[in-house]
């Protein structure tokens, strides 16, 4: 594959994203053949067009303004799939629900739960470590208005349909935000599982048990942790951390929690 100017492998076309994705035999492979994607021209344009102009209060950074690749180990029994990254959160920092509001109460809500080591992200390098959990999101690409087009919502599902493949253990998925959800059951009918029909409603506390190759797994719905439901109060921490603590339930009794509180898988 061709690479460009900081060695990320390069894919320019859906049908690239397809095969890219499935020749990707680890987590770093996928990720930096997600780092190199330019498959979308729209969000391409948009994602390096607000790396260039910066917010004011962001104007001394250089922006990753790339696409934002999963974070968490290759063991997660738990999955996170968010939306997509926000222009000056995971769009600046280059790291997953890093550097924004909706990532200061994912990150606080891991760490409550004992999947993160610490309750911030701000940016790469900060010290934060996620154990036994795997955060995405359903297209990688920061989009304007936070809202990706059907298009390109399809055109980037390949990436998290590897990631998930790439992930054996995992046993849950919980799933911010009723575009994710419409995501996710795609990724989950192109890995083997069988899907209930109708396909399940989203709603906060939705839990839905599917049966693939790997055995079952289990989709948990939560309000998305955007401003919009957080400032407004349609998502409260406690309503969270329920939902975090039936992950973890569900994730096994292999999971136990180390010294400093974090989840050992
Ligand atoms: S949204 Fe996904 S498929 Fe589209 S350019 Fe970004 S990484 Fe590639």
């Amino acid at each position: 594959m061709a690479v460009d100017a900081q060695g990320f492998p390069v894919t320019r076309t859906p049908a690239g994203v397809v095969r890219s994705a499935r020749a990707s035999r680890d987590l770093a492979v996928l990720d930096a053949r997600i780092s190199g994607c330019r498959a979308c021209p729209r969000l391409v344009a948009w994602r390096e067009e607000v790396a260039r102009v910066k917010r004011a209060s962001f104007r001394d950074e250089d922006y990753w303004g790339r696409p934002v690749p999963g974070l968490g180990p290759a063991d997660a029994r738990i999955a996170v799939v968010g939306l997509a990254p926000a222009a000056h959160g995971g769009n600046r920092t280059g790291r997953v629900f890093t550097g924004d509001r909706s990532g200061d109460w994912i990150f606080a809500a891991l760490w409550r739960a004992g999947l993160a080591n610490q309750p911030t992200s701000t940016h790469v390098g900060d010290g934060l470590a996620v154990t036994g959990v795997r955060i995405a999101a359903a297209v990688r690409c920061a989009p304007p208005d936070n809202a990706p087009t059907p298009a390109e919502r399809d055109t980037c599902s390949p990436w998290l349909a590897r990631e998930l493949a790439l992930l054996p253990r995992l046993r849950v998925a919980v799933v911010l935000g009723g575009f994710g959800w419409t995501a996710l059951w795609p990724v989950l009918a192109a890995a083997g599982y069988a899907l209930p029909r109708p396909r399940p409603a989203f709603a906060h506390g939705a839990e839905v048990t599917v049966s693939g190759p790997r055995g079952e797994l289990t989709v948990l719905g939560c309000y998305h942790v955007s401003q919009q439901n957080t400032f407004t109060g349609r998502l409260t921490e406690p309503m969270l951390d329920a939902v975090l603590a039936r992950a973890t339930e569900l994730a096994g009794s292999g999971v136990e929690r180390g010294e400093d509180g974090s989840v050992r898988p």
